[in-house]
């Protein structure tokens, strides 16, 4: 039997081109790139040309602000954590310093607010509408003086929601222009915080992602959400010499330390193989974006309407207009239950999710859905079919005739 895949937002296949890149970086050239000889030279010159390559394709202005990671988890670890400590060390007067995220975040952003929820830091969590999108007013009225980081994703993983970054970007510049101190140019000034930190995770593939254009302090990404090696991912961090001169113009602690690598932000060495490879499938995304978003979009609405018509009592959750992610659908499934309906597809031969594949192992209702307005009944009914760039429009029928057939 032929497995359909519909969980392409949980990850994705490597490209053989990405494949065929990383494969030298194995054996013959396996220098570890702190070491001084020839080896370990072309070692750190290829991490740094995987740097360069991918901070010009998300408009960096230098290659030292890609810091690569094990993916985006811990990318976003190091942007949460890594800002707050930071700025703890500076602000020792700051009995709560403040972090704003979305309802919908990630668990990686999620848990990790509740972890430094109990080292005195004020988590403030935003609502957002019945189509996932954050409430600009309650952003607004959640800053304040003492605010280190807002992290908003750009797209949700599981209903697909397009955050508007540059309102909030906007929102953000208004209160840093009449936070007090403002224009003066130490890192103890109001007006350098709140830094404005994305999980681009999701949309790397399929929207254009520059930090400039989405008024980013940081923004975090993952290969294999991209046809790219698992393991392997980067946080962007603008940095500021003059701000921040005495940490390399970066507003953050390393969370992990020893041998100083990563311009001391991330100590170990450097998963080569996984950088090339992560390099090269952010280019080979990049270079065909646009046109995968348009391809994708309408595999997508052909999906929808072939569920539709075969389980006439479905409902999308999260937007039902064109401000979506291409790749993703999230299907109300009424009177049923996600986990049984995830384990039939599968039998029948279509890969599903119920969301978040961290999450998907427990039998646990989505927060996600909730988020949105839902009640928990619609939440453990919902399943997440997400496409890749090489799904085809067999797949589509295929899979909409096993969904129309297992809830007959
Ligand atoms: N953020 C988002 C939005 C994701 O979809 C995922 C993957 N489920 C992650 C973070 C975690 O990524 P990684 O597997 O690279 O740690």
């Amino acid at each position: 039997m032929r497995h359909l895949y519909f969980d392409h937002a949980a990850s994705t296949p490597v490209d053989p081109r990405v494949l065929r890149t990383m494969r030298p970086y194995f054996s013959r050239e396996f220098g570890n790139p702190g070491s001084l000889h020839s080896f370990g030279q072309k070692a750190i010159a290829t991490v740094d040309a995987s740097r360069e390559a991918i901070g010009a394709l998300i408009g960096a202005k230098h290659f030292r602000e890609i810091i690569f990671t094990s993916g985006a988890t811990e990318a976003n670890n190091l942007a949460l954590r890594g800002a707050v400590e930071f700025y703890k060390k500076d602000h020792p007067d700051v009995a709560h310093p403040r972090i704003i995220i979305s309802s919908i975040e990630h668990e990686s952003v999620m848990e990790t607010a509740q972890v430094l929820e109990g080292y005195r830091v004020e988590v403030i969590k935003l609502p957002v509408n019945k189509e996932g999108v954050i409430d600009i007013v309650a952003l607004k009225d959640a800053l304040n003086e003492n605010t280190v980081v807002v992290s908003i994703m750009h797209v949700n993983n599981e209903v697909g929601t397009i955050q508007p970054l540059r309102e909030i970007k906007f929102m953000i510049d208004a209160f840093r222009k009449n936070a007090p101190g403002a224009g003066a140019s130490s890192h103890a000034d109001g007006a350098t915080y709140p830094l404005l930190h994305t999980d681009a995770a999701q949309s790397f593939p399929y929207l254009y992602c520059d930090v400039a254009m989405l008024g980013v302090d940081m923004m975090t990404l993952s290969a294999h959400k991209m046809n790219g090696p698992k393991g392997v991912g980067a946080l962007y961090v603008r940095r500021d010499e003059k701000i921040f001169s005495e940490s390399g113009g970066f507003p953050l602690a390393a969370q992990v330390s020893g041998g100083g690598q990563e311009f001391g932000l991330r100590s170990g060495t450097e998963n080569v193989p996984s950088i090339v490879g992560f390099a090269k499938a952010a280019q080979l995304a990049a270079a065909t974006r646009g046109k995968n978003a348009t391809r994708v979009a309408a595999l997508r609405d052909a999906l929808w309407k072939r569920i539709k018509a075969a389980v006439p009592d479905a409902e999308i959750n999260g937007p039902a207009g064109d401000a979506k992610a291409p790749h993703i659908l999230n299907i109300y499934f009424p009177g049923h239950v996600t986990q049984d309906l995830l384990t039939r597809f599968d039998r029948a031969g279509l890969a599903a999710s119920s969301g978040s594949a961290c999450r998907s192992r427990a039998v646990e209702s989505s927060y996600v859905i909730e988020a949105l307005g839902y009640d928990k009944m619609r939440a453990s009914a919902s399943i997440r079919f997400s496409l890749g760039k090489n799904t085809t429009r067999g797949e589509i029928a295929a899979a909409a005739k096993i969904v129309g057939r297992v809830l007959k």
